[in-house]
């Protein structure tokens, strides 16, 4: 069981988590970390539901498998996990394009 970033209950939909450790798991499979390309270089953060208390939403990091709150930087297509300091590329309905 993981725990809500926000409020520490159960909003971490748990379906989520195992779909996405399986899929990041092809990932790293085939990763390249010489790609020019940022999803071919960086796994994608995991989103695993949304706080039922404060409607902020959860990411799941591939790398340490902790949530945490989700956040990006402006014109960035990446962000460091708070926890272990990796880098993960946003997904993609939270990028900004210029
Ligand atoms: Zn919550
Ligand atoms: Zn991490």
């Amino acid at each position: 069981m993981h725990s809500c970033p926000y409020c520490g209950k159960d909003c971490i939909n748990e379906e989520a988590v195992n779909m996405y450790l399986r899929m990041v798991k092809k990932f790293f499979k085939y990763q390249n970390k010489d790609s020019e390309i940022t999803f071919e270089r960086y796994p994608t953060v995991g989103e695993v539901g949304e706080c039922k208390e404060t409607g902020g939403r959860i990411y799941l990091c591939p790398y340490c498998e902790k949530p945490f709150k989700a956040y990006y930087k402006n014109e960035e297509v990446v962000i460091n996990c708070p926890h272990c300091g990796k880098i993960l590329a946003l997904p993609a309905t939270n990028r900004t394009f210029c």
